[in-house]
């Protein structure tokens, strides 16, 4: 089979999607994290459509790459202007880059309708486009959008379009599904006619509108596609693209084709994190090998299978694309979940048989009062510890008192109602009572703050200890504001995430568990790290 070229254009197509966008910083500091992984072409923007990509391909020109290409991107010129006064493809010229990738149409109906020219001049602009390119000496890949639909509609204009752009010069011929709507079989039909007109290498480029942007690709590099474009995520307009954390599993285990390195694939899901992180979106636990469920257990059935052999509930192995296996804890596990989730986090518990069912059934009540574990391992820790006779928590809780008030204030203060939060916290850590006031821009974040303000004078260290999530769950919606409600909180010292819950029919008072369990949770893997009090 072909070697396949993996393509990524998260920083093009992928802010597409509705709430991405990456400072021209984080742009470089992806681009990085992609030539890291391994990536082949790694498209940067659309100089020619913003100030922003401007900026970014100026920077650009100071990275060293160490094995991926940049890309820049943009259009076929312009209907009735020369190519070499097009600012577009002069933008394309000047990016400082070795590779572009420019998109046509190859749909009659795009031509005819869309752009509103005729289809012999929109033949001459990709023939120009491509060839003016070429002669700056730069490798083109040609996006021929809407080619799936177009091949349906009227294939032999379609097929045109590429047979001109090979004449021209181009380097691949990148067949787009743009609108997301074709199946893999149609995909198959495609190539096969595109590979009897030309042996210029040929390129996938989907959307997954009918959630088959995988299948298409993997349909596409089966009948022959070399260059697989995607985006990390499957970031994208509308659904999003091809998802390259699902396609590059699927094309280097399932089906062989060695596109990375296994060292390589083994970043996959610290990097799918990074760039969620980067896109200020929390990472999608559901999403197939890098999502922190991909490999979560919950049934015991399916547990006490995997005690006995690891494969038996999982398709791959996880730590070949960095992911881990997870053991969930709810009241629907059995007693095989407690001991494998015990063992998993090295507790010397003597956790056997009848330890276990007494730490379930605890499970199970705490369960009932709306305290939900399986997304919350580190409160599930910190409960077998709490279960041992000798354990000694890092600091008690002994009161804390919240205040919010609203007040409005005389009409010559800008701010006519202004709120105040403010938490009182008493804290015992070795027999000391700490006590502590702050304030906070809500009634959790000043709890939060008298806590570390009391904390961090005996563990300085806390201070790298981040709130990365904060969510709340109603758990009885038709009782209204009298709910047990149940707050999840996700915690990050910038190396690793910790889960932790709270529940209570107090909001505050369910923060106030979620939050103490965090940092709780935090000191004790840092034990040997404590500084000792300079009093
Ligand atoms: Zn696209």
């Amino acid at each position: 089979m072909t070697p396949v070229q993996l393509y990524d254009t998260t920083l093009r197509d992928g802010v597409q999607q509705e709430g991405v966008s990456f400072s021209v910083v984080d742009k470089l500091k992806i681009v990085q994290k992609l030539d890291g992984l391994g990536i082949h072409f790694i498209e940067g923007g659309w100089p020619g459509s913003n100030p922003r990509d401007v900026e970014f391909f100026e920077k650009a020109r100071n990275l060293t790459l160490s094995h991926a290409k940049l890309v820049a991107f943009g259009s076929t010129r312009r209907s009735k202007v020369k190519a070499e006064t097009d600012t577009n493809l002069l933008a394309l010229a000047d990016a400082g880059v070795k590779v572009v990738t420019i998109v046509g149409k190859s749909s009659e109906l795009q031509v005819t309708q869309v752009l509103e020219t005729t289809l012999e001049e929109n033949l001459s602009m990709i023939t120009d486009s491509v060839h003016y390119l070429k002669t700056k000496g730069l490798t083109v890949f040609f996006d021929a959008e809407h080619f799936f639909d177009g091949f349906k509609n009227n294939s032999n204009y379609a097929l045109r379009t590429l047979e001109v752009a090979a004449e021209a010069g181009a380097d691949c011929l990148v067949l787009c599904d743009t609108n997301g709507g074709t199946l893999p079989d149609e995909i198959a039909v495609a190539i096969e006619a595109v590979k009897e007109l030309t042996n210029v290498p040929l390129g996938i480029h989907a959307h997954n509108d009918a959630e088959l942007a995988v299948a298409n690709t993997l349909a596409a590099v089966n009948a022959g596609a070399s260059q697989v474009q995607g985006t990390t995520n499957g970031y994208g307009e509308r659904c999003g693209n091809a998802n390259l954390c699902s396609i590059i599993p699927d094309l280097k285990l399932k089906m062989g084709i060695d596109c990375l390195t296994d060292v390589q694939l083994a970043n996959l899901t610290e990097v799918s994190h990074y760039i969620s992180e980067m896109a200020n979106l929390v990472p999608n636990a559901f999403l197939p090998y890098v999502g922190s469920s991909a490999f979560g257990h919950k049934a015991g059935l399916h547990v006490s299978g995997l005690s006995r052999w690891a494969d038996s509930y999982q398709h791959v192995d996880p730590t070949q694309v960095g992911n881990q296996q997870r053991v969930l804890v709810s009241e629907l596990s059995g007693k095989a979940n407690i001991i494998y989730q015990a063992k998993e986090i090295g507790l010397d518990l003597p956790l056997r048989g009848k330890e276990a069912k007494k730490l379930l059934e605890q499970v199970k009540l705490l369960e009932s009062r709306g305290f939900q574990y399986d997304h919350a391992e580190a409160s599930f820790e910190l409960l077998i510890h709490r279960t041992k006779p000798d354990y000694q928590p890092p600091f008690e809780l002994v009161d804390f008192m919240v205040v919010v008030e609203k007040r409005r204030r005389p009409p010559t203060r800008r701010n006519l109602e202004e709120m105040l939060s403010e938490a009182m916290v008493k804290v015992k850590v070795d027999n000391e009572t700490m006590h502590t006031v702050a304030e906070g821009n809500g009634p959790v974040n000043a709890l939060d703050q008298a806590l570390r303000k009391a904390l961090l004078q005996l563990y300085p260290s806390l201070a790298q200890v981040k709130l990365v999530d904060y969510k709340v769950r109603i758990l009885e919606e038709s009782v209204g504001t009298e709910s047990q409600v149940c707050v999840l909180i996700e915690s990050s010292d910038g190396v690793k995430e910790w889960r932790t819950v709270g529940s209570s029919t107090n909001i505050i008072e369910a923060s106030w568990l979620a939050l103490a369990d965090s940092l709780e949770y935090w000191l004790l893997k840092q034990k040997t790290l404590k500084t000792p009090s300079t009093e």
